[in-house]
């Protein structure tokens, strides 16, 4: 009978003594309230009823009783009655045969005693679990395991009960299994602590019944029978009929053994009185048990229902809160949501705001940066006119002293003093170019159509002075393909141009200057190169990557060179401008050889260039300004002084205007054959005047102008002006275009063969 195994008898002794020991940890603690104090007695009231009925056979009562124990151990949090009510549970479970809910019930039971931390509770637990277990000759290893943890356990706490019972448990299960050498061993470990008279006198009756069922298997007889009489002595005098019955069997089956058949018959007659007596008891513990069993499958199922339902209760509740959970989620997201919104449309409007005050500042800075630009133009356009009115007329009356005393001893003082006037000229030039290029969008602004060999004539016409000093000789040629007329910005080119030409002319002596035009390529654009090979004295190759640095020279065989040291850096911004550039080959002593590239507009029905190849210079005889009749119009005497004795040294005729109202008439009244027009003079302006005799006169009319080119250029040409002569100019490109313009003179020229006349 289960009821009987050892492991519930153990957990009754640790239980009353834990009790007894939470009876005197309650009086102790003087906060305790006596309401505590109450639950506490009841609880223990309630475990140790559940004991009595189970003792009863009351399977039912005492299951229902060990439920509701459980519901108010856990409840006040009572851990040693939560284990022991769920250890009876288990025993109810298991004396109704549903091992299955007994193991469950002895987990639970196991699980509240480790919150308790007792070690006895603990070992009790193993013990629980190991009745489970040695039920079924099958896993009777796991029982033996659970119960050699209990040993364990017992063995340091020196639980003396705990460590009988479970050796004899142990012993029991040994023995059935025939293990024989285990079984010994136990015996040994039992006899240790069965021999203890002030243990339980049951277990040393089942011991000594163990023993001599040990010994009849040995064939001991003797030694069997000397146990079991101790073991009838014990159980007579305690009247232990579970034993006794047994005993006598034993007894008598000894005695049969040793023919001691009268002895015999009389025990086996005891011992069947006795199980008369105790099978009644069985019986009817036995239909309790059936009873029992139908009534607790009643239970059961109301409390599967009451469970099912708080199981669906505890879902609900479950979902209720995950949708509770979810939907805090969503509310702290959108929450998340409308503050990082609102964190993202403040910063926007911040940010808005700040670009709104940098806008400001950069519409400021802009409208500052133009003014600053037309200051800056204005001041160029100012200095300009400003330093070469007074160099005009330096260079004008140096050039006519010359001219007028080539023996003089102060001839050398000239010529140094012109050389100086040039350079300071040049310079003035080139800085004032060079800031041109690095402020201004003029220079690509200009697109008008124009014939590249008439630019080329002109270009080369201004250099034929140094040419002839130098014995040089020009040479152009031409691609076959090159179109007459072409649209793109002639200004720029001529610029390009003249710097290369003249540093040709500069750095050549006695030697050959080649220009070619290669057509490279045509299509909706034509792109054109330019080479200006020299043979001249060449660049050291260590030189070539430094003559395009600003102020940057080479040295000069040639003792009247003048340069800046900025023609090819004023060359290289401009080509640059375009999105071109300038390359150079040149070997010491073979010559130089400068090329670029450059695009422009095709001009419909523009005819080829009719192939000339070998250019001859366009040069006019200086004999046919003699007799001329030319208008100066100039308001600066110097001036006015220096542009008369130039031409007058040619035997022209030539008469001076104050201002345009004057000239205006002069003209109308007097005959001359070309006028000479400066464009700043009081009263009335070279343009407005212009304006003027074009209402009644054809009479070829030149600018000559000190002010800065770019800014003149079309207001100039627009007032009816035919060229541009820009002042202090070079004497001989200056009378070479006087004569392009005189009446009765052949030219193949563009309109205007306006040029600077840089002095190179
Ligand atoms: P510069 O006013 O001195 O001519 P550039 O910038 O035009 O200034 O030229 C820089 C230098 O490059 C010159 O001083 C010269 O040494 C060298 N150079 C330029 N062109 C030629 C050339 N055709 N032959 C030899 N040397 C040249």
């Amino acid at each position: 009978m289960i009821r009987n195994c050892t492991f519930s008898l153990i957990a009754l002794f640790t239980l009353s003594i834990c009790l007894g020991q939470q009876k005197e940890d309650t009086k102790n603690v003087n906060d305790s309230s006596t309401e505590q104090q109450e639950q506490q007695e009841q609880l223990r009231a309630m475990i140790i009823d559940s004991y009595r009925l189970f003792d009863e056979g009351k399977f039912r009562e005492s299951l229902q009783n060990n439920i509701n124990t459980i519901k108010k151990a856990e409840e006040a949090g009572d851990f040693v009655i939560a284990h022991a009510a769920y250890s009876y549970l288990g025993y109810d479970r298991l004396i109704l045969e549903d091992t299955v809910s007994a193991l469950k019930a002895f987990k639970k039971s196991y699980y509240y005693a480790t919150k308790t931390r007792k070690t006895d509770l603990i070992a009790d637990s193993y013990g629980d679990l190991a009745a489970v277990y040695i039920q079924n000759p099958k896993t009777y290893n796991k029982g033996i395991r659970f119960i050699e943890n209990a040993l364990e356990m017992y063995q340091t706490e020196g639980n003396l009960i705990g460590l009988q019972n479970s050796y004899y448990e142990l012993a029991t299960i040994l023995f059935k299994r025939d293990d024989k050498e285990q079984f010994k061993q136990t015996l040994d470990s039992l006899t240790k602590y069965s021999l203890n008279s002030s243990l339980d006198e049951r277990n040393k009756t089942l011991y000594h019944n163990l023993k001599a069922e040990s010994h009849l298997k040995d064939n001991k007889i003797d030694d069997a029978i000397a146990v079991l009489i101790e073991a009838i002595d014990l159980g007579e005098a305690d009247n232990r009929n579970d034993e006794l019955e047994k005993s006598y069997r034993l007894y008598a089956r000894a005695l049969r053994s040793k023919e001691n058949y009268i002895l015999a018959y009389e025990m086996l007659s005891k011992y069947d009185s006795i199980y008369q007596i105790n099978q009644k008891e069985r019986s009817l513990s036995e239909s309790k048990r059936i009873a029992a069993k139908f009534q607790v499958d009643e239970v059961q199922k109301d409390l599967d229902q009451a469970q099912l339902k708080t199981d669906l209760q505890a879902q609900k509740v479950q979902q209720r809160t995950l949708l509770n959970y979810m939907l805090i989620g969503v509310i702290v997201i959108g929450c998340a949501f409308i503050v990082s919104l609102i964190y993202i449309a403040r910063k926007r409007k911040v940010f808005i705001e700040s670009l709104e005050f940098k806008n400001i500042q950069v519409e400021k800075a802009k409208k500052e940066a133009e003014r600053l630009s037309q200051v800056k133009s204005s001041f160029f356009s100012t200095v300009s006119h400003e330093l070469r009115t007074p160099l005009y007329g330096v260079i004008g009356l140096t050039s006519i002293l010359l001219e007028k005393n080539k023996d003089d001893e102060n001839l050398q003082d000239l010529e140094s003093l012109k050389f100086s006037a040039d350079y300071l000229l040049a310079l003035v030039n080139d800085v004032l170019q060079l800031n041109k290029i690095d402020s201004s969008k003029e220079l690509d602004n200009n697109n008008e159509v124009f014939s590249i060999a008439s630019l080329m004539e002109n270009i080369i016409s201004s250099f034929e002075y140094i040419r002839v000093q130098n014995n040089n000789e020009i040479k152009v040629k031409y691609d076959s393909k090159l179109p007459q007329l072409i649209k793109g910005n002639s200004i720029l080119l001529s610029q390009v141009l003249m710097n290369l030409l003249g540093n040709a002319c500069k750095f050549t002596e006695d030697g050959t200057i080649f220009i070619e035009i290669k057509v490279i390529k045509v299509d909706e654009a034509i792109t054109l190169e330019f080479f200006i090979t020299d043979t001249g004295q060449g660049i050291a190759e260590n030189k070539i990557n430094q003559i395009f640095e600003e102020f940057a020279q080479g040295e000069s065989k040639n003792f009247s060179y003048q340069g800046t040291g900025l023609g090819l850096a004023i060359v290289k911004r401009l080509l640059h401008s375009t999105g071109s550039e300038i390359r150079v080959e040149s070997e010491v002593g073979k010559g130089s050889t400068f090329s670029f590239q450059m695009n422009f507009e095709v001009v419909e029905n523009s005819k080829p260039y009719d192939a000339q190849n070998e250019h001859t210079s366009l040069i006019y005889d200086i004999q046919k300004l003699d007799g001329c009749k030319i208008l100066v119009v100039e308001d600066n005497k110097i001036n006015q002084m220096v542009t008369r004795k130039i031409l007058e040294k040619d035997n022209v005729h030539c008469k001076v205007a104050e201002n345009g109202l004057i000239a205006v008439e002069m003209i109308r009244t007097g005959q001359y054959e070309l006028v000479l027009m400066d464009v700043n003079m009081p009263v009335m302006d070279g343009l407005e005047a212009t304006r003027e005799i074009r209402t009644f006169s054809k009479i070829p009319i030149i600018a000559l102008t000190a002010v800065e080119l770019e800014e003149m250029r079309e207001q100039i040409y627009s007032c009816g002006m035919d060229d541009i002569i820009v002042k202090p100019y070079d004497i001989r490109s200056f009378q070479q275009t006087i004569m392009r313009h005189l009446p009765g003179v052949e030219s193949s020229l563009s309109r205007s063969t306006e040029f600077q006349n840089r002095i190179k």
